[in-house]
Formats: structure tokens, C-alpha cells, sequence
């Protein structure tokens, strides 16, 4: 196949030329009320690739990312981390068939992880795209969680711009007794 960022012929969706020169991953932790939000990107330096998402190939865009950043991120974890951790996409949207969300969770699949599938899904799919914190505070997205309760957990989700999808999506699991440790993103929108 070819490399979907400069088109030379790649073993690997992002070839290593790009991962290592384009999409050099800079962590940073923003706090949403209590909550840890660590994100891998700027979503400026992520976006010509966060784009495909909408087309074919955009699922593997995703589960190449999510075996570049989630699962490195999480062996390093449960390394430092003893007893059970499950791992929650926030609303798996699988109304395309699959869900890209999903793809990131399931790249954390490993000995001391549990990763669910659909287990907190929105009841208000609202589209925030270009929306204001307002706006979104106005309309929730309604959690529902079908999951384990009295569990820890790590939330994970593709971008994190207000946090308020964040926020709501902890309030919901706190109410099911589940312990949100921190919530994994691979961009965060800078809204300043
Ligand atoms: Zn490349």
C-alpha cells in the first residue's frame, strides 16, 4: 500500500518516515473539572489525517494510530499499574459500520485490560462540530452505560475540544460506580 500521508510505497498506512518526521506525538494533560484529559497531538499537527475519517480507509488510519500512541501508552501503564482496568470508548458509533473510537480501544487489548464494546452510548447525537462550551452544556449527549459497575477505568475518545462531552461522559460512569481514572484522547483542540 502507500503511505496516506506522502504517498511512497509503505509496508504500514503512515510510513516510518512520517511517523518520525510529521506525527511526532507531544503529550499533554489538560484537567476538565476532575477529571485528566492526556491527548498525543495538537489537532493542528493531526488533522490532514484525522480528515480521512469519513472516508474508507479512515478505520485504518485509526487502528495504525491506535497501535502507534494507545497501546505503547498502556503497556507502559499496566508495567506501573497491578489489578484489573477496563477500558471505556465513549459512544462507539457504529451507525458506519464500525466504529473509530473503537479502533483506538481495541489496540489497548492486553493482559489486565479489558476493553468494552458500546457500553456507553449517547442518546443525543447532536452534532457540536463548530459549536461553542454554551451550546454543548445545553445539549447533553445523554449517556447511557450498559457496563460493569464498581470497576477502574480509563475513558478513551478520538478528540477532546471543550471537554464537556468528557465531563458528562465521567458523571455518567461515577453514577454506575466506576471509577474514571484519567481519559485518553489522540487530539485536543485548542480553543483559546
Ligand atoms: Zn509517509
Amino acid at each position: 500500500m502507500r503511505c496516506y500521508s506522502c504517498g511512497r510505497l509503505s509496508f504500514r498506512i503512515v510510513c516510518e518516515t512520517c511517523k518520525t518526521t510529521l506525527f511526532v506525538p507531544s503529550i499533554q494533560t489538560r484537567r476538565i473539572g476532575t477529571l485528566d484529559v492526556i491527548s498525543f497531538y495538537s489537532y493542528a499537527t493531526l488533522e490532514p489525517l484525522l480528515l480521512t475519517k469519513h472516508k474508507p480507509e479512515g478505520w485504518r488510519i485509526y487502528r495504525e494510530l491506535g497501535r502507534m500512541l494507545f497501546r505503547p501508552f498502556m503497556q507502559e501503564f499496566v508495567e506501573q499499574d497491578d489489578g484489573e482496568v477496563c477500558v471505556i470508548g465513549v459512544d462507539e458509533d457504529i451507525r458506519s459500520g464500525y466504529s473509530h473510537v473503537a479502533q483506538l480501544a481495541r489496540a489497548m487489548k492486553m493482559p489486565g485490560v479489558n476493553v468494552t464494546h458500546g457500553v456507553l452510548r449517547a442518546c443525543n447525537r447532536v452534532n457540536y462540530s463548530g459549536k461553542p462550551l454554551q451550546y454543548r452544556l445545553e445539549n447533553p449527549r445523554d449517556f447511557r452505560y450498559t457496563g460493569k459497575e464498581n470497576i477502574n477505568a480509563i475513558l478513551v475518545d478520538d478528540i477532546v475540544t471543550t471537554g464537556a462531552t468528557l465531563h458528562e461522559a465521567q458523571r455518567t460512569l461515577v453514577s454506575h460506580s466506576v471509577e474514571v481514572l484519567f481519559a485518553l484522547t489522540l487530539a485536543s483542540v485548542e480553543t483559546d
